[in-house]
């Protein structure tokens, strides 16, 4: 197989990270924007020893699972994966992906449960756009920092569109350059939005490479302009640092609060512009309660590692005996307590701490839990975290909620061999139409036990 070559294809598979597979020469080829059930004309981009990468260049026979894809970004944007097929097709792909990878990696072979998945358009509450040198607001493509310019992404609520629009507007008339991230010149590095779905309060975040926002209060009316009532909060974040780590850690207020207030499964929940927060506030109330059902609170004393602003552990607090919530950002706990505060919770305890270290230093103060909740990053929990609360907390139940499947099943492989199975799991589509796909996993202690 040669670069260039093209070949017709059968599409008979699709990537964790949503390409489509096909097969030529005995070599399997991905091909981006393709669906099983296509028959596509492709010429080759890449070819490496036992597989190769495809550019699809036309269809000669279309996937039943296709359908109109609305977004014009939508083949250069590097946001979404699954325009091009419907939204059954895409949970079909999703559930599929989390049971392979929990009978691969994972060691079980076990259906999931159905997948929990609702609206797939505008369901984000949180946006962080790029800018052009252009003055255009977008997304970047694939692999790269090419800014694909995108005035309504599908994804984010209407709104976000026209805040975006008028802060370009604003930095073009007063001259505020755009930062450039090869030569580490320029002031405006992204825009960033939240939106609290419950009470309609927005935050707007400009991220700059400076100590001061010039020009603020045309700003701050132009925004009003925009959002009237619902513009909570703007403020600026200062990240003056040679990286593509879109935040730095200092952020100031310009107009009004330093955080917006949303409401997550009846739980009051203040948001700083650092603290982590569900994107999707529908699905995350449906993976809370299903989150609920399996650490089945009641009287209960729980952990919560790595619990963000506190969101979790909070909503089964009214019901459970302790709460006592983990967490590595300084400011997501300063929310948690603010949060428990707010809605009269007393019972619950919030600590700044890495997980491993706080889960061995609570083990040395004795304590255990009845249910232990994990909800990591993507590179999932340490093994020494699993092994202090297999050894040491000891609790019935253990509720692993996961934003990668790989590193979820690879977790439960190693509470396995620490004497925890796996009873139950369930797929939950936080973020239709991208590859990426939410789980929470049931594990109990098994009676024959030695622990
Ligand atoms: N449970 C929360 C947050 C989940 S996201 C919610 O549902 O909203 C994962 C969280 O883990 C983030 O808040 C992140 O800051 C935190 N985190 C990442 N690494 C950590 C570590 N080593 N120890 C403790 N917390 C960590």
């Amino acid at each position: 197989m040669q670069k260039n070559e093209e070949f017709v294809l059968d599409i008979v598979d699709v990537t964790a990270d949503g390409s489509g597979v096909g097969k030529a020469d005995g070599m399997a080829v991905f091909v981006p924007l393709t669906a099983v059930g296509d028959r596509a004309r492709v010429k080759i981009l890449k070819v490496k020893k036992t597989y190769a990468y495809g550019k699809l260049l036309s269809l000669v026979k279309l996937s039943k699972a296709r359908i109109d894809n609305a977004c014009p970004s939508f083949n250069q944007c590097g946001g979404c994966v699954y325009r091009h097929i419907s939204y059954e097709a895409e949970k079909a792909i999703k559930e599929n992906k989390v049971y392979e990878n929990i009978k691969r990696i994972g060691g079980v072979d076990m259906k999931p449960q159905p997948i929990l998945a609702g609206m797939p358009d505008r369901y984000r509450n949180k946006a962080q756009y790029p800018l052009s040198q252009e003055y255009s607001a977008g997304f970047y493509a694939f692999h790269s920092h090419r800014i694909i310019p995108c005035e309504d992404c599908l994804l984010q609520p209407q709104i976000f569109g026209e805040i975006t629009q008028a802060v370009t507007a604003w930095a073009k008339k007063n001259d505020i350059s755009i930062y450039n991230e090869q030569t580490h010149t320029g002031f405006l590095r992204h825009i960033y939005i939240r939106k609290a779905e419950k009470t309609n309060e927005i935050m707007v975040c400009l991220v700059i490479n400076g100590d001061f926002l010039p020009e603020s209060d045309s700003l701050t009316a132009s925004l009003l302009a925009v959002c009237g009532d619902s513009l909570k909060s703007l403020q600026i974040n200062i990240n003056k640092q040679d990286t593509n780590v879109i935040l730095g850690d200092k952020c100031k207020t310009v107009y009004g609060e330093d955080y917006i207030t949303d409401i997550l499964c009846g739980v009051k929940i203040r948001l700083s512009p650092l603290s982590f927060y569900q994107v999707n506030h529908t699905m995350a109330e449906k993976l809370y309660e299903k989150a609920r059902e399996y650490a089945k609170p009641d009287g209960k004393n729980i952990i919560d590692l790595y619990c963000g602003a506190g969101t979790i552990g909070l909503s089964m607090a009214k019901e459970a005996k302790s709460i006592i919530g983990v967490e590595i950002i300084p400011e997501a706990i300063e929310d948690a307590k603010h949060n428990a505060q707010i809605n009269g919770i007393k019972n619950a305890r919030f600590i700044c701490a890495d997980a491993t270290d706080a889960a061995s230093q609570l083990a040395k103060e004795g304590i255990t839990a009845d249910t232990v909740i994990v909800d990591p990053p993507r590179k999932g929990c340490s093994a020494e975290v699993i092994e202090t609360i297999a050894h040491e907390f000891k609790p019935e139940t253990v509720v692993y909620v996961s934003c990668d499947s790989a590193t979820l099943a690879r977790d439960i492989k190693i509470f396995s061999e620490n004497g925890y199975n796996l009873v139950e799991y369930t797929p939950c589509d936080l973020f239709p139409r991208t590859s990426h796909v939410e789980c929470v996993a049931l594990l109990c202690r098994t009676s024959h036990s030695s622990i």
